[in-house]
């Protein structure tokens, strides 16, 4: 039994291809299926599509959230209410290819109990999206405390192994793509040329896709709090060497370059507490253990 998993948050206009397309893959292969759409609140009728899709296939399962998560919330309700032997996380705007699930399938076949798909060059996207994500992978290369490789998304194949280690991973900031790597095992990497998106417009605007960058740094690194003491340690003996004997030699002159060097200090030290800022409010809605999300409704679990 496989679980396909969709997040969906408008996307009326993408399903019907996009479910025919599964369908078409799937009916290849000889496995049992269910195809659970979790829905993340929408603006269009993606709910009433679903319904309809569901009427004409019992394999179609509904999880309906009671408002909206966020696609790594959504993504965890899938996880945690698929019943296969393996789960693949799959977009439903058909930018992640149906067809790779085929693949998938043989490499786990092997083996693997982690197939991830590696976009190998990206279609439809700005050069600007392009190039920070490659910043963002590129840091998190060097920083992170788990390996998460570059240019990989949420599209992937996961064994029930690592479902049921997943549901141990209790944080509320759910960088899905980190926590994805914890448990380990033997995985590989599936290489693909992410496609446009076949209709409608991204949900990831500029600022959400920063705060969810600034999730994965915190979630997995506590670099930026050590960058704030090798700073301040070198500044210490900046100061004892240079410092001191300026004040001897120097006591009364170069207010101007006094000045300037405040306004740096300030500013570095301002931009510490900032990120002593994002740590600690992190620390303190972790702290709350809120649940990750709701469910309003559920169609085809029994
Ligand atoms: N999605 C979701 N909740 C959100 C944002 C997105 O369930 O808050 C779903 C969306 O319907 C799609 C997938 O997550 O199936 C990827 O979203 P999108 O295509 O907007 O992201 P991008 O491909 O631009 O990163
Ligand atoms: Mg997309």
């Amino acid at each position: 039994m496989i679980s396909i998993i969709s997040p969906v948050r408008n996307e009326a206009e993408n399903l019907p291809l996009f479910y025919t397309t599964l369908v078409d893959v799937t009916q290849t292969l000889f496995y049992q299926w269910e195809f659970i759409f979790v829905y993340d609140e929408s603006k269009d009728n993606t709910f009433e599509v679903l319904l309809e899709l569901r009427a004409n296939d019992p394999r179609v399962k509904i999880v309906k959230l009671s408002r909206g998560f966020g696609k790594e919330n959504a993504m965890t309700a899938g996880l945690d209410f698929a019943t296969g032997h393996a789960a693949i996380l799959i977009d439903a705007d058909l930018q992640d290819p149906p067809g790779l699930i085929i693949q998938m399938l043989e490499l786990w076949e092997k083996g693997n109990k982690m197939v991830y798909a590696v976009r190998k060059k990206r279609e439809g996207e700005s050069w600007f999206k392009k190039q920070t994500a490659s910043w963002f992978y590129s840091l998190m290369e060097k920083i992170s405390t788990v390996h998460i490789p570059r240019n990989t998304g949420d599209f992937r194949l996961i064994d029930r192994l690592i479902l049921d280690d997943l549901k141990s991973l209790q944080e509320t900031q759910r960088f899905m793509k980190g926590l994805f790597m914890v448990p380990g095992y033997q995985n590989a990497p599936l290489y693909y040329q992410r496609k446009p998106r076949h209709l409608g417009q991204s949900n990831f605007g500029f600022w959400k896709l920063w705060s969810f960058a600034i999730d994965g740094i915190t979630g997995f690194s506590l670099f930026p709090l050590q960058i704030a003491s090798i700073f301040g340690v070198f500044l210490i003996f900046v100061s004892l060497f240079f410092g001191v004997p300026f004040l001897i030699f120097n006591p009364l002159e170069s207010c101007d370059r006094l000045l300037v060097a405040i306004i740096f200090f300030s500013g570095v030290q301002l931009a510490t507490i900032g990120i002593l800022g994002e740590y600690i409010g992190r620390t303190y809605f972790e702290s709350k253990k809120r649940p990750r999300y709701f469910v309003e409704s559920t169609i085809g679990f029994e």
